[in-house]
């Protein structure tokens, strides 16, 4: 039986009236912590009193695919209620290439470049830790990361080149494995999961916007499915995954609540 497990990245803030539902179910498969992470500056309060009320923490930040679509001037405001606020942790922040597409791609792509950077720094002056999304943008991500180091955070639904491990490795950070590994299409990520080091990973579900092969809804309970694949491909015992991925979240995240 699984117990005391940690969800390193939820969006659950955004469930409303069926969120306790959810977390019940996610106790009852031994899941009793999660990262709430928020995704659009329009749901800083709800992610900060969804973690508050629930007994989680709150990441906080403007996500790639929001910092895309802001102007500078409409950015600048935002980092700065970001500095003022209680928060565990920065993030989602990072690179997302498949949202720097079409005529305004170079644009777009400069806003995600200047948000990432701006919230590194927050991060620093803060002394928290940062949640990284990066799709298809690893070289320029690490050249950021690489300028901007010391920092502490994860990477997040890790599917990156295995090219790109050992320098995230480098960094320091946390690698997150999420419900991706349980695809079939997914061998390449499984077949590199033996190269990180155990006292580096994470296990995620990304609920509910990620969810296992044939489920519609993601929900923390499935994170025992996550780490089952991830235990099989490194060929670990099941409960020592667990337990390992647990304390190593509550060693990058050390104000996680105790359950
Ligand atoms: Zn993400």
């Amino acid at each position: 039986m699984l117990s005391n497990g940690v969800d390193a990245l939820t969006h659950l803030q955004s469930l409303g009236p069926t969120l306790p539902d959810v977390l019940h179910r996610s106790r009852q498969a031994g899941v009793s912590t999660w990262i709430f992470a928020s995704e659009t500056p329009d749901d800083w309060l709800l992610t900060h009193e969804a973690a508050r009320v629930n007994g989680g923490i709150a990441v906080i930040g403007v996500h790639p695919w929001i910092a895309a679509t802001l102007t500078d001037g409409e950015q600048v405001p935002l980092f700065k209620q970001l500095e003022e606020m209680p928060l565990a942790g920065i993030g989602e922040v990072g690179l997302d290439a498949l949202h720097a597409r079409g005529p305004d791609s170079s644009v777009r792509w400069e806003r995600q470049r200047a948000a990432l950077i701006a919230q590194l720094r927050i991060a620093k002056i803060k002394r928290v830790p940062v949640i990284l999304h990066c799709v298809r943008a690893y070289p320029e991500i690490l050249r950021i990361l690489e300028r901007e180091a010391p920092l502490s955070g994860m990477l997040h639904a890790w599917n990156g080149p295995e090219s790109a491990l050992q320098a995230v490795l480098d960094l320091g950070l946390y690698v997150s494995i999420g419900p991706v590994v349980l695809q079939k299409s997914a061998e390449k990520l499984r077949s590199s999961l033996h190269r990180i080091p155990p006292d580096r990973l994470l296990l995620e579900t990304d609920s509910p916007s990620m969810a296992p092969p044939g489920i519609l809804v993601g929900e923390p309970r499935y994170l025992p499915h996550v780490a089952q694949a991830v235990a099989d491909a490194r060929r670990e015992p099941l409960e020592a995954l667990w337990k390992q991925c647990a304390e190593n979240a509550r060693r990058l995240w050390p104000t996680l609540p105790r359950r």
